[in-house]
């Protein structure tokens, strides 16, 4: 029944590993995943992960009953209060109902399935470019999707007129994507400036804010500097949706551990958006698996696991700036064309290149490195062992 199937094609971040695991050479270089590496270039469990795992196993009351569907509450409350702030007004009101989600994807799909059921305007506006997953994600949830300009490809930079004139244009009501941090692909933010003149336009169009945060503290190395745009918009006593993931900031990517927030007018709305989420959840996978929120639940409630949560992950952030710096020096050093400082400008796991999808295959061809043909590539795949044969493939791309 199923011999009329097309092989499907393959996801298009997903696929650059596919390749790259195919590939037999000594050389080859991975930098297509978003997944965090060391200088040896090994994936990294956090000691504090590894502290709060043990807590876990050598608690013999501990059970693997069915969470609820919303979750686990303690999980809950403390990843409300980690993105939103330790004293956040909406927090003290009760106006916020967090529910634990399949890490960022699951909550964003969540959070999409909700608004197409229960909000008014069933349009979402999301950056262009952003993240592959977006448009499936929202479209599937039921929205309809339409852009913004973001990124401007002659200054790799932010385009903050064609943002502002395109959400200026959008429709009263309209759901507005925003990533709360360390944009992805590009590794674009507006100034704490912008974002508040963002703010003042969305609100005053009534453009509802959907924040996706998955960099908290990878992008400046502090986990509030990264959490400043979502919180001024929260300040303002208006609504908005917030979908986190611990993927990066905790380094739990398999654990699919997440959550959505969404902040509401009164206590009374919010219990009632409660009870609608669970109407969403319940049967797409009827509640979420245990282990992933115990381990963040039991980090976030210690103050030592916390504070050196903190410096593991300033680590991480500060490694991929050093990355960064070292790609500019190496690339400067070379003599290579054209201007390279968006490199050490842009800021979070990516950098947006500029190279074109020519010269991303050849430098897959030529050179074993892999990434997305945009010419994303991931910073925390590098290492300083690694950084002169990337530069070297640039360089001979971009001259040859
Ligand atoms: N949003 C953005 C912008 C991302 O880059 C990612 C991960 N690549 C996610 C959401 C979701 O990731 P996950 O589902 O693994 O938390």
């Amino acid at each position: 029944v199923f011999a009329h199937l097309v092989r499907a094609p393959e996801d298009p971040i997903l696929g650059v590993t596919v390749a790259y695991n195919k590939d037999p050479s000594p050389i080859k270089l991975n930098l297509g995943v978003g997944a965090y590496r060391t200088e040896e270039g090994k994936p990294l469990v956090l000691n504090v992960v590894r502290q709060a795992e043990q807590q876990l196993v050598n608690d013999r009351s501990r059970v693997k009953e069915y969470l609820p569907i919303v979750g686990l509450a303690e999980y809950n409350k403390l990843s409300a209060k980690l993105i939103l702030g330790a004293d956040s007004p909406a927090i003290q009101e009760n106006r916020v109902t967090t529910v634990q989600c399949l890490s960022g994807t699951g909550s964003l799909r969540v959070g999409g399935e909700f608004l197409a059921r229960h909000y008014h305007q069933l349009t979402i506006y999301i950056p262009l470019p952003t993240w592959g997953n977006h448009p499936k994600i929202f479209t599937l949830a039921g929205l309809s999707v339409k852009t913004y300009r973001y990124y401007d490809p002659a200054t790799r930079g932010l385009d903050f007129q064609g943002l502002l004139e395109d959400l200026g244009s959008a429709p009263s009501g309209a759901i507005v994507l925003l990533h709360a941090c360390a944009h992805n692909p590009t590794g674009v933010d507006p100034t704490i400036q912008q974002w508040e003149q963002i703010r003042q336009l969305m609100r005053s169009k009534a453009l509802l804010p959907f924040f996706d945060s998955a960099y908290q503290g990878f992008a400046s190395g502090s986990l509030d500097a990264d959490a400043q745009p979502v919180r001024m918009f929260v300040a303002d006593g208006g609504e908005c949706l917030v979908a986190q993931s611990y993927a990066k900031n905790m380094g739990l990517y398999g654990e699919r551990v997440g959550a959505l927030s969404i902040v509401c007018k009164s206590a009374d709305v919010a219990s009632r958006v409660e009870s609608q989420l669970k109407l969403v959840i319940r049967p797409m996978y009827s509640s979420p698996p245990i282990h992933g929120a115990s381990i963040v639940a039991t980090i976030l409630k210690d103050r030592n696991l916390y504070t050196e949560w903190t410096i593991e992950l300033k680590a991480m952030a500060d490694r991929i700036i050093s990355m960064r710096q070292q790609l500019f020096d190496a690339l400067h050093a070379r003599g290579t064309p054209g201007d390279w400082s968006h490199i050490i400008k842009q800021i979070g796991m990516f950098t947006f290149t500029g190279l074109n999808s020519e010269q991303v295959a050849f430098m897959t061809r030529e050179y074993h490195i892999y990434m997305t043909s945009d010419g994303r590539i991931s910073m925390a795949g590098l290492s300083s062992r690694t950084v002169p044969h990337l530069a070297d493939a640039i360089h001979a791309a971009v001259t040859s």
